[in-house]
């Protein structure tokens, strides 16, 4: 991947976080995520699994706030996404799973149960969580279908988890 490649995917991901598009990552966001999950599998807030997903988003906040809000002003730019995020997360792979885990495991509790029972959650379900994430239609469909190994239609959280943390942080080596 060439340098203005890596730019355009960084800049996407860091979109894909920016919700409300202000040009900064912040506890907002994370929130507005977690309403725009609600929205779209019809789940109230105020449900325990609705909860969960504010609790989880939260925490993910709380976790990329760690990482990557160097000078500590509660928000997270860019240059701070890019230097800090991007990267170290990229490093260390298990970390993004660990602080997206429990906003993601809500979201795909919520993905599953508007989908109907069985294990983990549909390729559908999980390419319309990764589309309201900020993926774009395309990319969604193909991460989330190129999970389904087995080719049942449904993906377990842990390969949903797979997905997420390929999408955000997997961008080749680093244009140095
Ligand atoms: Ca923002
Ligand atoms: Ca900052």
């Amino acid at each position: 991947m060439d340098s203005a490649e890596y730019e355009r995917k960084t800049a996407a991901r860091f979109a894909s976080f920016d919700q409300d598009g202000n040009g900064y990552i912040d506890r907002e966001d994370f929130s507005a995520a977690a309403a725009a999950i609600l929205a779209e599998f019809n789940t109230t807030a105020r449900c325990d699994k609705g909860q969960a997903l504010y609790s989880g988003a939260e925490a993910f906040w709380q976790g990329m706030a760690g990482i990557a809000d160097v000078d500590g002003d509660q928000r997270v730019s860019r240059d701070e996404f890019v230097t800090g995020a991007v990267k170290r997360l990229r490093d260390n792979p298990k970390r993004f799973a660990e602080i997206a885990r429990p906003f993601l495991h809500a979201a795909i509790e919520i993905a599953a149960s508007a989908e109907g029972e069985g294990d983990g959650v549909t390729v559908g379900a999980a390419t319309r969580l990764l589309r309201v994430l900020g993926a774009d239609e395309k990319l969604a469909g193909q991460v989330a279908e190129a999970l389904d190994a087995d080719g049942d239609g449904r993906i377990t959280e842990e390969e949903t988890l797979t997905a997420f943390a390929t999408y955000y942080t997997v961008d080749g080596p680093d244009p140095q």
